[in-house]
């Protein structure tokens, strides 16, 4: 059994806000937050109140003209003492997580201890904040191009991971001596008043940083239309990331990380048992639930079979257990009834049109899952573009496997989507390699290895998956407003 301290955590969270430095009990309505795993509802979140909106905007803002002055060394300092408190507290925050999630402890401590790395990560960059000195034409001149924050960030963030994709807008916005409001996931509320907590506890000054929680058609596109909010930070579906962006009726500077429908390519020259490890990793990890997750695989003919069948075995061996209680297990929960209902309608839809089961296929049978949202990891081969599966993103356990003959073949499938964040691909011939990494149109190629987003290169998608950058000193830009000021000085003229 779990150790439960996090259970107290949660109980000190419910149903608060963070505004200007304090929690305080919500004054709207109260939505359940359950677990997945069992369905139990562990608490409740308030739904944030348009008077608390406009009261965690004026402290994000009455906070920016402080924050904004201070030297970065303070604002680096701040960060590093927010990293160390997580990195500290992260068994803790991880149960937390997992409660609301599902995914198991262990993976979700991996989570907590990456946000703690953004934060030293952050905290340096924090440090380095350039400018720019731009010859003029005529003698006398000079041009200076200084990057100034921007101001009062709303961030709007999913369920997937909920630790992270608050954690990478906070830290930039933090470095770039911006303010920030959180609207975290309506289902994975706590781990963001969670990350409040630590920044309280880190002496970061009140109202730079604030979280709200509520449901996303009210708290964030209250946040969206708020006109003292300066730029949206926001990750989420494309359907949603679009809809602020016609909604938003204040220009305002938007960041968009949005829906994936990643693609994995398998050539004849690829090291066929590293490309199913990877693709088992990729495809399975967090139930699927992620934004760059392989959801469909074209493998070369001649290690079609070969492929699928190792595929197949490494999905049947993968762990499907209540992730509180069993921290190592492969994958826990779902996070919701949601994704698991679209999960089953792709799976349904690729077997009716003619799609092979090879492994999964239905929930975990016994006792331990009857109240949860469990999955089996599942593959289906030969599969086509008349199908959910390989068109649609699943946001599930569920891999389409299809084969190819040649690689023109490959790339034309693989790119034959709106959605443009991810790819992988395994080869080894250098040709193959160096064709597929030209042509493949995403944000991210990952190539003989499945982990696109490291902390210190740029990652973000093009087309449908949308606009922006996190990570990086790109990730960092997204927060500053460029300036150039041209000076005459008159030396030399
Ligand atoms: P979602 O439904 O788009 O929700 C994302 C956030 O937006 C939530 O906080 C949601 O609040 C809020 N929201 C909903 N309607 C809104 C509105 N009208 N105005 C402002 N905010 C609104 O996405 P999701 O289902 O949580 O997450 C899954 C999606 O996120 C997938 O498509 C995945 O690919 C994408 N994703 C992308 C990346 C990336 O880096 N590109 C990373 C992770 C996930 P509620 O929770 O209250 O609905
Ligand atoms: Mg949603």
């Amino acid at each position: 059994m779990a150790d439960a301290s996090y259970f107290d955590s949660i109980s000190r969270l419910d149903g608060q806000l963070f505004i200007g430095g304090a929690f305080r009990p919500g004054e709207g309505s109260r939505l359940p937050v359950e677990n997945p795993a069992t369905g139990e509802t562990i608490g409740h979140i308030a739904a944030a109140t348009g008077a608390e909106v406009d009261a965690a905007v004026a402290a994000a803002r009455a906070a920016f003209r402080i924050w904004s002055r201070e030297l970065p060394r303070t604002r680096a300092n701040a960060l590093h003492r927010l990293g160390d408190l997580i990195a500290a507290d992260a068994l803790n925050m991880a149960r937390i997580m997992t409660a609301e999630q599902g995914k198991p402890v262990n993976e979700a401590k991996g989570e907590i201890l990456k946000l703690a790395e953004a934060c030293h990560f952050y905290a340096e960059e924090a440090t380095r904040v350039h400018g720019e000195i731009v010859p003029n034409d005529q003698p006398g001149f000079q041009s200076l191009v200084v990057r100034e924050p921007i101001g009062v960030v709303g961030a709007i963030t999913p369920w997937n991971y909920p630790a992270e994709l608050v954690g990478w807008k906070l830290c930039a916005s933090l470095a770039a001596a911006c303010t920030i409001v959180i609207k975290p996931a309506e289902i994975t509320p706590y781990t963001a008043l969670a990350i409040a907590e630590k920044c309280a506890d880190a002496g970061i000054p009140a109202g730079v940083v604030n979280v709200l929680t509520g449901k996303g058609s009210q708290v964030g596109q209250a946040l969206v239309e708020h006109p003292h909010v300066d730029k949206i930070a926001f990750t989420g579906s494309s359907a949603v990331g679009l809809h602020i962006q016609q909604s938003c009726p204040q220009v305002k500077r938007l960041s968009l990380e949005l829906g994936g429908n990643c693609p994995l390519v398998v050539t004849a020259s690829a090291d066929v048992a590293a490309a199913v490890k990877g693709a088992a990793r990729r495809s399975f990890r967090n139930c699927g639930q992620i934004c760059i997750a392989i959801n469909r695989i074209y493998v070369h003919r001649s290690v079609y079979d070969e492929f699928v069948a190792q595929l197949g075995a490494a999905a049947d061996a993968l762990s499907v257990r209540n992730g509180l209680e069993n921290a190592a297990a492969d994958l826990g929960a779902m996070a919701s009834g949601e994704p698991l209902a679209k999960t089953k309608e792709h799976l349904a839809d690729a077997l009716e049109k003619g799609a092979r089961l090879i492994a999964g296929g239905k929930a975990p049978e016994g006792a331990e899952y009857a109240g949860g949202h469990f999955f089996r990891p599942t593959v289906v081969a030969d599969c086509d573009h008349s199908m959910k599966v390989m068109t649609e993103e699943t946001f599930g356990p569920l891999i389409g496997v299809a084969p190819f003959d040649d690689l023109d073949e490959a790339v034309r499938l693989a790119n034959d989507t709106p959605y443009g964040l991810a790819s992988y691909v395994y080869a080894r011939d250098l040709v193959e390699i160096q064709t597929l990494s030209q042509e493949l149109d995403y944000g991210n190629v990952a190539i003989n290895n499945v982990d696109a987003g490291i902390m210190n290169a740029p990652y973000g998608g093009r087309k449908q998956s949308g606009v922006g950058y996190e990570h990086g000193r790109e990730g960092l830009l997204e927060y500053f407003n460029f300036k150039h000021v041209r000076l005459h000085h008159g030396v030399g003229n």
